[in-house]
């Protein structure tokens, strides 16, 4: 079975969290497209071109355990502005997209440019200072020194960049289904994202 679970939207509004469950609840593989323009964010900050590393980017490249830093996100967001590397990473994309089984993809563009025939499309938002907050619980609890004020001018920074960039701006496609996370727990998330799915595989 090809179905296609296309999860947009900006940084640290619940996408991974519910990609990965819903992949999980209906037997669907999973990509975490983000990780891609981590690792050649990376690879930049080690010295190399953006457009090169986006052309070579190996399996090892993905693996690395040091791509979840603010550090790394920040050039990610910046490489992810560069035509030539959205170019380079759209084939991959769009053949884990289409695979037998069922595939779940989360990340900026899924529903508007790679896969705009997606089966179900969920726009996953929530406001910039809830998402903030997450962020900075999330780095206080791993032990890291944090303050809020700095972590919410970076998710409005990265927000600015990945909505105002020409290609492939981070926006909801026309028939996404938004689904906004301010005021939900996680479960309450992941539940409504398993109803749209579910109604989406329904209706095929
Ligand atoms: O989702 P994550 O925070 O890991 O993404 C890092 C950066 O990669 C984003 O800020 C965005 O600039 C870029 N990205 C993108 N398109 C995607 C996924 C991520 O431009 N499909």
């Amino acid at each position: 079975m090809i179905f296609t679970v296309a999860i947009d939207g900006p940084a640290a509004a619940g996408k991974g969290t519910i990609s990965r469950a819903v992949a999980e609840r209906f037997g669907f593989a999973h990509l975490d497209t983000g990780i891609l323009y981590r690792a050649v964010g990376r690879r930049v900050l080690d010295g190399d071109p953006a457009e090169l590393a986006a052309a070579t980017l190996r399996h090892r490249d993905i693996a690395r355990d040091d791509l979840r830093t603010q550090a790394v996100a920040e050039a990610a967001s910046q490489v992810a502005a560069m035509p030539e590397v959205r170019a380079a990473l759209v084939a991959f994309q769009r053949e884990f997209a289409r695979r037998d089984g069922g595939a779940v993809l989360d990340g900026r563009d899924i529903g508007t440019v790679i896969c705009p025939k997606a089966e179900v499309k969920i726009f996953v938002t929530a406001s910039a200072e809830i998402r903030a907050r997450r962020r900075y619980d999330e780095l206080v609890a791993s032990g890291q020194a944090a303050d809020f004020d700095a972590v919410l001018g970076e998710v409005r920074a990265r927000d600015a960049r990945d909505m105002g960039r020409t290609d492939a701006p981070l926006k909801a496609a026309e028939d996404a289904v938004t689904l906004d996370t301010s005021a939900l727990s996680i479960e309450e998330a992941v539940a409504s994202a398993t109803t749209i799915v579910e109604a989406g595989i329904a209706g095929r």
